[in-house]
């Protein structure tokens, strides 16, 4: 049986004719960058989340940079985050010259544990950075009320979480700042690179707006250091025919995620816990075993491809090594680590195949 870790083909396959019009209707338009069709997703964005602006921009790892960027974040600043995710997340701080601050994680959500952030505070600390990982949002009122004690903002990353929900609200709408991403593999997935910053504060949409265009506030007036950070006309009119799409595709990702752990409840393997008042996109539906890297074997021997999201911590990183910290700092990232991964997941993974790959799980493991 053939079986893809993300169903690709099949979604283009689904929405080919709306996908090609759309990008045949840019081209002949000959308007690459910017334009009404970027305005067009980037309300829809906005729509969609509930925040009042998006801002469409390079990447998730650009989304994040000029979400620091914004905030004015660099050179002797703090920014509490966790280990296991990623490593854009923290890059972007570092890349800021500003210095990441690690925090362990829930052992069952696996996001970061509200509970530690306090003690990581200083007076350096300028933001937190939760991840909404495997695309189940943190608790994010713990750590705004944490947040607001200190008056610092939050920004979400929330690259793997874009249609999520905490409480009733959207990811990407929850705090200061909501990052995400467009990647291809992304649950809302563009044909290259892409991603959007939300906010509800104006001046910071206009900052963003400004920042990620070489800081211009008119033609060649530059008012900040900015980069070139757009998101190209082209992956903004895919954007739009999937977004439309992205409701039922949400449905069927809850579906097969809760499918998946009910059929392997009675085994050996931990399947993921949605919180109450969560709901998960499940970028990835991610299992623990104390023998993942056999049943990872096993399972790619037979066919089924897998990951592992993710191997290594950012605190043992080489990248990283300079931040001083060790082997045995956050023990839960460590021992989770070494027992996550990740079973194909699309909205197109069928039934048959779902039982398939689960059968081998229960041989296996
Ligand atoms: C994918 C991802 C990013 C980076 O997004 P890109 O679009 O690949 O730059 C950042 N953080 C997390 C948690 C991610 O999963």
């Amino acid at each position: 049986m053939k079986i893809n870790f993300i169903d690709l083909q099949a979604q283009y396959q689904a929405y080919k004719t709306e996908i090609d019009t759309a990008v045949l209707d840019v081209m002949a338009s000959t308007q690459f960058i910017g334009g009404e069709v970027l305005k067009k997703l980037e309300k829809s964005l906005a729509a969609y989340t509930g925040a009042k602006h998006a801002i469409g921009c390079s990447s998730g790892t650009d989304a994040l940079l000029l979400a620091l960027m914004a905030l004015d974040i660099g050179p002797g600043d703090e920014v509490i985050t966790t280990p296991f995710t990623f490593i854009a997340t923290a890059e972007v701080i570092a890349l800021l010259g500003a210095k990441p601050v690690f925090v362990d994680i829930d052992p069952q959500s696996y996001n970061i544990d509200p509970a530690l952030i306090e003690v990581a505070i200083t007076k350096r600390t300028r933001a937190i950075m939760p991840v909404s990982l495997y695309g189940q949002c943190a608790d994010m009122d713990a750590i705004h009320a944490i947040a607001a004690t200190h008056n610092l903002p939050v920004i979400e990353d929330g690259c793997q979480s874009f249609g999520a929900t905490y409480k009733g609200k959207k990811s990407c709408n929850l705090s200061t700042i909501g990052c995400t991403s467009f990647f291809p593999s992304k649950p809302l997935g563009a044909y290259g690179d892409g991603g959007a910053v939300f906010t509800s504060d104006d001046a910071l949409a206009t900052k963003i707006s400004m920042l990620l265009n070489h800081g211009q506030n008119e033609r060649y007036r530059h008012k900040y250091i900015g980069i070139n950070g757009r998101l190209d006309t082209m992956q903004a009119a895919i954007l739009s025919v999937k977004l439309a799409h992205f409701d039922g595709e949400v449905t069927k990702r809850e579906e097969i995620g809760a499918r998946y752990s009910h059929l392997l409840a009675d085994t050996p393997v931990v399947t993921p816990t949605i919180a109450p008042q969560h709901t998960s996109v499940y970028a990835q539906y991610s299992i623990r075993s104390k023998e993942r890297d056999a049943l990872s074997t096993a399972l790619q021997e037979r066919g089924v491809p897998v990951a592992v999201h993710y191997p290594l911590p950012l605190h043992l990183q080489e990248a990283f090594a300079y931040l001083g910290y060790k082997a045995g700092d956050f023990p839960l990232s460590e021992s989770i680590s070494r027992e996550i991964m990740s079973l194909p997941m699309s909205p197109y993974l069928t039934e048959a195949q779902q039982n398939y790959i689960v059968s081998l799980v229960k041989e296996v493991s």
